[in-house]
């Protein structure tokens, strides 16, 4: 356990997110953020991650190969012993990230994950589900992305790809192509441009630069239009959850991402419609509002190596 120091890192597009907590006083000690660079060599972005963490732990008075653990959270397949497969986000190909990182810090304790399940994995510890080991995470944003924890951990899946929650396909008639090249994912209709979708090709609802908050508050205030486009998104969510819990049965459904900000009409409408698909025995299984926005990615990092 050591000095109960641990790095957090939640790597994105744009940018990094990196944190060091205290396991002595349960809290983040120092955050900082710096630039993700695209298509270019990871060691580059993997060296600066480096040299920011040998700064921050300095600054908190030990050198970097003292710090209890480095759990890291990437936007793309991670498989359960940290290489990172084809980060089409980062234009990374096969990177073996736990084994560079634990090389150029000697630290040992180091984990890597994809970061909707890392971000899963924060809610249960700090967030909407903390207190519960079984949960599926969905997160509505320009995609939909998904986290599976098992028995408080990370179920990454044969070459990391598991929870791909977005991608099942709900709509075999479907005649567009999601961008995974399917036709009729639920990311084509659950997404933020899908739901924007949903209300301009099936209500003709249109306003120039609609957004799914809109479609929401147009709901809330009992438009017609925008109710039926609410109910279309949350059958198709709703019945995908029912599917899942079938194969998971988790305690727990967190919903997350930029559309949940439409708050509680999510979770009653969605749920409704798991309700009408599940069977007995998966019925009456809470569904909570993600509590940790972005912060979520970061506490999940460090979850992945506390205590170990
Ligand atoms: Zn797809």
């Amino acid at each position: 356990m050591g000095n109960g120091l641990y790095f957090g890192i939640d790597v994105g597009g744009t940018a990094v997110k990196m944190s060091l907590y205290s396991s002595k006083e349960d809290s983040m000690v120092e955050n900082c953020s710096i630039p993700s660079i695209k298509n270019e060599d990871e060691n580059i972005l993997i060296g600066n991650i480096v040299r920011k963490m040998k700064e921050m732990s300095a600054e908190a008075g030990v050198s970097i190969s003292e710090v209890s653990g480095i759990g890291i959270g990437i936007p793309g397949p991670v498989t359960a012993d940290g290489k990172v497969l084809k980060c089409a986000n980062l234009g990374w190909d096969i990177v073996d990230l736990t084994t560079i990182i634990k090389e150029l810090t000697g630290v040992e304790n180091v984990e890597a994950g994809n970061d909707a399940n890392v971000a899963a994995l924060g809610e249960i510890w700090k967030g909407a589900a903390a207190g519960y080991k079984d949960a599926v995470m969905v997160t509505l944003g320009t995609g939909v992305g998904g986290g599976i924890v098992i028995d408080g951990h990370i179920r990454a899946g044969h070459r990391g790809a598991a929870g791909e929650i977005g991608h099942i396909t709900v709509e075999p008639e479907e005649s567009e192509a999601c961008g995974c090249g399917c036709r009729g994912c639920l990311e084509q209709y659950a997404s933020a441009t899908g739901i924007v979708d949903i209300a301009k090709k099936r209500f003709g609802i249109c306003k120039e630069n609609l957004t799914a908050k809109d479609i929401f508050d147009a709901a809330k205030a009992g438009d017609e239009k925008a109710l039926k486009t609410v109910d279309i998104f949350a059958a198709y969510l709703g019945t995908a959850l029912s599917n899942i819990a079938n194969v998971i049965a988790p305690e727990i459904f967190i919903i997350g991402g930029g559309v949940s900000a439409a708050g509680n009409i999510i979770i009653e409408k969605v749920m409704e419609y798991y309700e009408k698909n599940s069977m007995y025995a998966l019925r009456d299984i809470p569904a909570r509002l993600a509590k940790l926005g972005n912060m979520a990615g970061m506490y999940g990092a460090i979850k992945m190596v506390i205590g170990r």
